[in-house]
């Protein structure tokens, strides 16, 4: 007889814990995976998808005006809020569906309800009878962070609401200045709502390169987002036309939604992590190796509950190398560096590599090409968008460690030069690519000149 009634048990139908439940029980392991929630996780339920679908319907607003500049005559284009929520709910359900029957047809058994270790062997989930297993696998994500102190703060809402407001608000008062903020705030002002992002650092999106940072922080301003940084709330307050937003510094803005995007937490309180010996780090955040593995010899732990790189394609990656690890006599470890990422602000974010700081602080000496430039389609319509292009090289080598663009179809773009840095291109062989004409970015494979700080002048 079995020792355990399961070879593994996954907490968290997400990203990680559905890729790493469905590779282990297509290899012949007994599995069950537990999830709260809805099976999809953050990602399909209440992040990357539903966000992308807010994104594409935002962008119309913008499209409609570069089309004028093309000759068309569009009159009163109109959106329709209700119709888009009922349409986007439908997607994320059959989404969350294939999940379910991705599952099943790799025989592993789902139980709904929320799970919580009972030691490092034993299980128990809601409404279900304990059980056993010789590995446990903890994909449980992170949730969005609330400043439960502060003042009127269950007037505002998190991400997790704004994909379910049963009204389009006039005014919206988005906090905070990381990705998410950023992209909530184009999504609302390309559907008309008048948007703030507010934010107590001197600029958005920290960690990203820093020329980035305020280049979208400028196009964000030319089409309509008022951005205010170095500022934070200091209280909310419901009137009877809105909610008052107060901010340190005595200013103050009126909204009928304020909504928070302040950072993630892992999801780790009571779970019985501590029952079973699993330590966490200073944030919560299961604690592993380069193999997923917590500090307990059975319990394994991927994705954004352990706080490492938080996106969609990382969890899933863990997930993958933990199953060919574990189940697949296929020991493998995800490889965290150059993974690429975009922002789906208006206009768009990829990224790739180090930041300009982060490069000079690793190498020392550094060659930057860069370049900002009118994109051929807004331009011709009048519009005055600037894209930004930026290569970061170190000298020495002659790598190719950075690159970062902001502008149309960036997010697409940064996908291919990510294979060229991860397979460690040089800027010889990154400029003996041949440039696709015409084409955003071709710019790309055309910068020649090393690009100095104003004043310094262009190089020879
Ligand atoms: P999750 O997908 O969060 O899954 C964890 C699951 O565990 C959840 O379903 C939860 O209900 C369940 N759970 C938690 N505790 C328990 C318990 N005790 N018992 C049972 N079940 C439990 N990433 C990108 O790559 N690109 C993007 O564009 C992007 N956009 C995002 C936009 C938003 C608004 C947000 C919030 C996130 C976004 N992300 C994006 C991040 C991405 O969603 C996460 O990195 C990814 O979902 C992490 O996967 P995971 O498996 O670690 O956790």
């Amino acid at each position: 007889m079995a020792k355990y009634d399961y070879d593994l048990f996954v907490i968290g139908a997400g990203s990680g814990g559905v890729r790493a439940a469905r590779l282990a029980a297509l290899s012949g392991a007994k599995v069950m995976v537990a999830e709260e929630h809805r099976v999809g996780g953050t990602c399909v339920i209440r992040g990357c998808v539903p966000k992308k679908l807010m994104v594409y319907a935002s962008e119309f607003s913008h499209s409609f005006e570069t089309a004028r500049g093309f000759g068309w005559t569009i009159d009163n284009p109109r959106f329709d809020w209700p119709r888009f929520l009922a349409e986007k709910d439908k997607e994320i359900a059959r989404l969350s569906g294939i999940y379910v029957r991705n599952l099943e047809n790799a025989g592993a058994e789902l139980v709904h309800g929320k799970a919580r270790l009972i030691d490092a062997h034993t299980v128990e989930v809601e409404g279900h009878d304990r059980v056993t297993a010789g590995k446990i696998l903890i994909a449980t994500g992170g949730r969005p962070w609330m400043p439960k102190a502060l003042k009127g703060v269950e007037h505002a809402i998190s991400s997790n609401e704004a994909f379910h407001l049963t009204e389009l608000p006039k005014r919206i008062v988005i906090a905070g200045g990381g990705y998410i903020a950023v992209e909530f705030a184009c999504i609302f002002n390309g559907l008309g709502v008048e948007t703030h992002l507010v934010h107590r650092g001197p600029n958005i999106l920290r960690g990203f390169d820093d020329d980035i940072r305020t280049h979208v922080t400028e196009e964000m301003g030319r089409r309509g987002v008022r951005v205010i940084l170095s500022t934070q709330h200091d209280a909310i307050e419901k009137t009877a036309t809105g909610l008052v937003s107060r901010f340190t510094g005595g200013h103050h803005c009126e909204s009928d939604v304020v909504m928070f995007a302040l950072g993630r937490e892992p999801c780790t309180d009571d779970l019985g992590l501590d029952a079973a010996g699993v330590k966490l780090d200073e944030k919560g955040a299961v604690v592993v190796d380069e193999f997923s593995r917590s500090s307990v010899k059975n319990i394994w732990a991927v994705g954004d509950v352990t706080n490492r790189i938080n996106l969609t394609p990382v969890a899933i990656r863990e997930g993958h190398a933990f199953a060919d690890t574990e189940f697949n006599d296929k020991p493998t470890s995800f490889d965290h560096e150059m993974v690429a990422s975009a922002v789906f602000s208006q206009p768009p974010v990829g990224t790739v590599g180090l930041s300009e700081a982060d490069a000079r602080h690793k190498y020392g000496k550094i060659d930057i090409y860069m370049t900002r430039l009118r994109p051929m389609k807004t331009a011709f319509a009048g519009e005055d968008e600037r894209c930004l292009m930026k290569l970061v090289v170190d000298a020495e080598s002659q790598k190719v460690v950075g690159c970062h663009v902001v502008g149309p179809d960036s997010a697409e773009m940064i996908q291919m030069a990510a294979i060229a840095l991860k397979m460690g291109v040089t800027k010889q062989q990154w400029d003996s690519t041949c440039a696709v004409h015409p084409t955003l970015a071709e710019e790309l494979v055309t910068l020649r000149e090393k690009y100095l700080p104003p004043g310094l002048g262009q190089a020879a």
